[in-house]
Formats: C-alpha cells, structure tokens, sequence
C-alpha cells in the first residue's frame, strides 16, 4: 500500500501544477491512493496576495471530476493542509465544518506574522531560542484547536533554519515535543512523514526517526505519509522507502482517511 498524502496543486498559491498531472504522476508511480492538501493559509506566505484555496467548492468540484475518471485505479481524496495561526483558529472551525473533506493536516508556518520560513523568524535568536518558540507556539495551537488530523511536517522549524544542522537538534526540545505527541495520542490525532525532508542537509524525513520512535512508544498509531510535493517530479517521493521505515520503527499500519475518518491500512 503506497500513499501519498501531502500533495499541492495550482489551488495552492506556491504551485502551478494541474491536478490531472498529479493523478498520472501518481499513477505512474505505482501509488494506491494520495489526498490532496492545498494551502489554507490566512496570512502566509506574503508574497502571494491570494493565501490559501478561495473557492472551495470549485477546488471540491474538480476533486471529484478527478475521483470519477481514476476510480478502480487510483484513490483519491479531499484535503486541506492549514496553517494553524493562533489568533484566527475560529476561522478555520467555521469553513472546516462548513466542507466536507476527507483529511486535514495541521502545520505551523507562521508565528506572530512572521513566515517561519522568512529569514526574519531567525534574526537575533539562537537555534535553542527558534526550536523552543516554534515547538511551543505549535503545543498552544493543539491545545486550542483539534479540527485537523494529523500534524504536519512536525519538525518544520529545521527546514529553513540558517544554523548548521546537527544530529541531536530534534533534542533541543525534546520535553515540548513530548507534551504534544502526548496531546496528540490524547486526542487521537496522528503525525505525518514529510519526505521532503530527505532533500534538507539532515538527509532524513520530518519528522526526525527517534520522534517517530518516541510518538509509537508513547502509544501513537496514526501516521500519514506525504510528498509535500508542488510539481510532479516529487509525487510519491520516497513512498515506498518510507513505508519501509515505518515497519522497522515497529508500526504496522499506515494511516489514510475518508470523510475525516481514520481508516488504517496494514504496510
Ligand atoms: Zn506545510
Ligand atoms: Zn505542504
């Protein structure tokens, strides 16, 4: 069972690429099933003046055209990936139980409106200092806010940080990310496999393996895996290395979802 459930189309500000590409790329390779996962933002990134997907029914709409044409091939579904943004969470309520989608991933890419991928976010502040703000302002967020399924890209502050990468960083704040796999276990959520972390200088996915190890052993059993891809060239990258990985970790089962529900896959 190959999934793919982080995927960006054109609905998303940052991606040009049609969801019909997305379908063949899939297709072709070798993947069961894949969700798309476009951008719902409010305030990020700034450079784009339209954040997020603005026309949701359309955006549902031609999911559906595409569910219809590649059924008994391939499955899709109906997501969003938002940015969880403490002070407009109530927003994000209203439209998440207005559409019916099958999957939400939750990410931080913001903090206080500032980008945590603009070089501002780092400016004055240690490693210690960004890791701790990004892990704590994402532990405010859950506790705030559950309509998500899982977390995305957990270990995100990583991805554009202007520091040397170290081996040990991900225990910078090993004690925060502890209280949020355990809130996250708490309120049946899961976590993500990002494998566009293999293209980061740590060489590995996001989240970093012992946070994997340590969500399995703090009793977490729900796992998504996703491409984060906004081209083609990226679908289902490392899928099925990842899956691999999943299963020496010790889990036995992949997440996917319809209609928000969990629906674990055996791998
Ligand atoms: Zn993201
Ligand atoms: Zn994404």
């Amino acid at each position: 069972m190959l999934i793919d459930y982080h995927l960006h189309s054109q609905f998303s500000c940052d991606s040009h690429t049609n969801m019909e590409a997305i379908c063949q790329a899939a297709l072709n390779t070798g993947l069961n099933e894949i969700a798309f996962t476009d951008h719902m933002d409010f305030t990020w990134p700034h450079q784009y003046e339209n954040h997020y997907v603005h026309d949701l029914d359309n955006y549902l709409h031609t999911i559906a055209i595409f569910q219809d044409k590649y059924a008994g091939q391939l499955t899709i579904r109906a997501g969003l990936e938002i940015g969880l943004e403490k002070h407009r969470l109530n927003e994000y309520e209203k439209i998440l139980r207005k559409y019916p989608l099958d999957f939400v991933i939750g990410s931080v890419h913001e903090i206080g409106g500032i980008a945590v991928s603009q070089k501002a976010f780092f400016q004055g502040k240690t490693k210690a200092q960004v890791y701790r703000q990004y892990y704590s302002n994402l532990l405010e967020c859950i506790r705030m806010f559950d309509n998500f399924d899982v977390v995305g890209h957990l270990d995100y502050c990583k991805r554009y940080a202007p520091f040397c990468y170290e081996p040990g960083d991900h225990l910078i704040a090993m004690d925060l990310i502890t209280e949020i796999l355990d809130e996250l276990i708490k309120r049946g959520k899961g976590i993500e496999i990002n494998t566009s972390g293999y293209r980061h200088c740590s060489g590995m996915c996001l989240p970093h393996f012992d946070i994997l190890r340590h969500y399995r052993q703090l009793g977490g059993t729900r796992i998504t895996i996703g491409s984060d891809s906004h081209r083609t060239q990226y679908v289902g990258y490392k899928a099925a290395e990842t899956t691999d990985v999943l299963k020496v970790l010790g889990y036995t089962h992949i997440s996917t979802f319809s209609q928000r529900r969990e629906i674990p896959v055996e791998i």
